[in-house]
């Protein structure tokens, strides 16, 4: 996967794929401003641009570890994020509780990972986008987009010059929208999906696999969005009879079958399938009782 100089604007290939804990990162060099956007795309290539080009700021489109695992390379530059985000990066107790571990060993264990794995290291020197903010780095100028559901404060840039949007974590790609932390919602999801595909952009980048569409990323969208109610689908299949949370789990209705490390998977099936019993609660369609979910019929 190459990196791509698109006028002002660099795509950044993450390593494997830009697969988890990797992302692709970008890159603008404004005249006033040379900002990396999401710094974990890869160890090397950050140092070398550091090095080499410059970097003036950093942006993160979201709290995610996956987003900022190389930020400490930059621990003294200034890091912009939605204030809505905010919280999880200024102490490793809110960001575990923000991803719902509530077990104290699991706890130890997610925050050795935190700190090992991601030099996790509370931030202090953040400044804040504005909702709709539009900022002139000289020559790039970027439409900061709210778009909540995978994380209340998750932000989409637009590059206006290039026609360059940039939607993070709603990647398009094949397992489908995470929206699995205590404050993701699956409504605000699918109408952030929604309001990215109104975007006249010409080129999109995606902060996982794929990474760059130089072409609309068409049924790409659709199919995404789908695999909310797919999801959904099979929750109500499974629930024909009526079935304990813990069984729910066990059925891997949203991996499909049990992944390694099984402690990372395990805890994504039950964020993501504890999401769809509650918003098909919402919707009148199930109901909890005696300690069973079944369907309303
Ligand atoms: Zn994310």
């Amino acid at each position: 996967m190459k990196d791509r100089q698109l006028g002002r604007v660099r795509f950044i290939s993450g390593d494997n794929k830009g697969r988890y804990p990797f992302c692709h990162s970008v890159y603008i060099a404004g005249e006033k401003e040379r900002i990396v956007i999401d710094p974990a795309c890869s160890l090397d290539k950050l140092k070398l641009l550091q090095q080499n080009e410059g970097v003036d700021a950093v942006w993160l489109s979201h709290w995610h570890e996956d987003h900022f695992a190389f930020l400490y390379l930059f621990s003294d530059y200034p890091v912009r994020i939605s204030p809505r985000d905010y919280p999880p990066l200024t102490d490793i107790n809110i960001l575990l509780d923000w991803y719902g571990v509530m077990r104290e060993d699991q706890r130890a264990f997610w925050r050795k990972m935190m700190l090992n794995q991601f030099r996790y290291s509370p931030v202090n020197n953040a400044r804040f986008f504005k909702d709709g903010e539009i900022i002139d780095c000289g020559s790039v100028t970027v439409e900061v987009l709210d778009t909540p559901g995978h994380t209340p404060g998750h932000l989409s840039l637009f590059f206006r010059e290039e026609k360059i949007l940039f939607l993070g974590d709603y990647d398009l790609t094949s397992f489908g929208p995470w929206y699995g932390d205590v404050h993701s919602d699956i409504d605000e999801t699918i109408k952030s999906i929604r309001h990215l595909q109104k975007i006249p952009a010409k080129i999109w980048i995606t902060s996982h696999e794929k990474g760059l569409f130089e072409e609309n990323p068409g049924e790409f969208w659709q199919r995404y969005e789908n695999i909310i109610y797919e999801r959904d689908g099979k929750v109500l299949e499974f629930l024909k009879q009526p079935r304990t949370l813990e069984e729910i789990i066990a059925a891997w209705l949203i991996y499909g079958k049990p992944r390694e490390p099984l402690f990372f998977y395990e805890f994504g099936e039950r964020a993501l399938v504890t999401k769809h019993l509650q918003w098909l609660e919402k919707q009148n369609r199930i109901i909890f009782d005696n300690n069973h979910y079944c369907l309303i019929q």
